[in-house]
């Protein structure tokens, strides 16, 4: 199909026609025309620059922990890194890692190299260059706070690093630019006593495997929390909604903002599901959810009858 392209990835992968279910969380989506995990910088580069001489549209995925992906696909060029561009070096408390490397590894090495900083993260699936865009975090810490720098490549293949102020994070929000790839972060983190360290990851662990459905097939929470004190999974609750089903999907009985692929869900049956429930929030008590998910390949508008962007 782009016979050019088996000279450029000569170490990563190519796949045609790739189901996108393989490479999400929700086990859901439609094929990639091309779905391609370069093994290095070097390789991602030149991806990039022949997906704009060929005007390719580009997506952008790491371990699709965050992604409900439609069921007709997505067109063009879907670059990964979930599983490879996994370098990551520690020196002095200074953690450079690449935008593959998945969060548990940068937590387990953190803890053998007696680093703090990293533990209420423990448990949040994915890779760095998604926990870096969506700003990942749990129990009041977020993938930003430990920040320095980010190096990332523009869909023209250019290099450009960021300083940690260049960038700004919110709650489950960046300022990254949606044309630009993160291949490498640097933190900073302190020494801390190994086992409090120890102690935080276990308390972390066991809060996490109270609260959340984690055997299921899930994006993590569909909603953002309205405020501090007002959760989107309690306003579900509230609402009667927790164990709804739809074909193959469920609003999760354990945790309203959890939403599963019980059966072989399709999109449309997640969507039918995640657009009920901003529907039926906002009847009951006059509060617009939004969603904290990403949603890839659904027709602009899509989501907009319920209020979601
Ligand atoms: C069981 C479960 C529990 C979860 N708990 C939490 C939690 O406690 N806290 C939390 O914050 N999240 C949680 N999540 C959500 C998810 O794990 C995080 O958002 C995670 O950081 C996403 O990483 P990813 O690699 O899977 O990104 P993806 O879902 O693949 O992508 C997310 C976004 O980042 C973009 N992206 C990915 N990689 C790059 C890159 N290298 N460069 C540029 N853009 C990129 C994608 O285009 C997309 O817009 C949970 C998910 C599950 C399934």
């Amino acid at each position: 199909m782009h016979p050019q392209l088996t000279r450029i990835i000569t170490q990563g992968e190519i796949l045609v026609d790739e189901p996108l279910s393989q490479h999400t969380t929700y086990g859901i989506g439609g094929a990639a025309d091309i779905f391609v995990r370069p093994a290095s910088r070097q390789e991602l580069a030149g991806l990039l620059q022949y997906a704009a001489r060929k005007n390719l549209p580009v997506t952008v995925l790491g371990s699709g922990s965050n992604c409900l992906v439609n069921d007709s696909g997505i067109r063009g060029l879907v670059i990964s890194l979930a599983g490879t561009m996994k370098e990551l070096r520690i020196q002095n408390g200074t953690v450079v890692a690449a935008a593959g490397v998945t969060l548990g590894h940068l937590v387990r090495r953190c803890l053998e190299a007696g680093l703090t900083g990293t533990e209420k993260l423990v448990g949040i699936p994915g890779t760095l260059g998604g926990a870096l865009v969506m700003n990942a975090g749990a129990f009041g810490e977020q993938i930003s706070t430990h920040l320095v720098q980010v190096r990332v490549l523009n869909f023209h293949g250019e290099e450009k690093v960021y300083d940690r102020q260049d960038i700004q994070f919110g709650y489950r929000s960046s300022t990254f630019r949606p044309d630009e790839i993160i291949t490498e972060a640097t933190f900073q983190f302190e020494t801390g006593a190994p086992q409090k360290i120890a102690q935080l990851l276990k308390q972390v662990s066991g809060a996490r495997k109270l609260s959340q459905p984690l055997n299921e097939r899930s994006a993590g929470s569909v909603f953002k929390n309205p405020s501090s004190d007002i959760s989107a999974g309690m306003l579900i609750e509230q609402a009667g909604l927790k164990g709804t089903i739809r074909g193959g999907a469920e609003i999760s009985p354990e945790h309203g903002n959890f939403f599963i692929n019980r059966r072989q869900a399709t999109a449309q049956e997640m969507a039918f599901l995640i657009k009920m429930a901003a529907r039926t929030v906002k009847q009951h008590f006059g509060i617009q959810l939004e969603l904290e998910i990403r949603t890839l390949g659904f027709e602009p508008g899509f989501w907009e009858e319920a209020g979601l962007a």
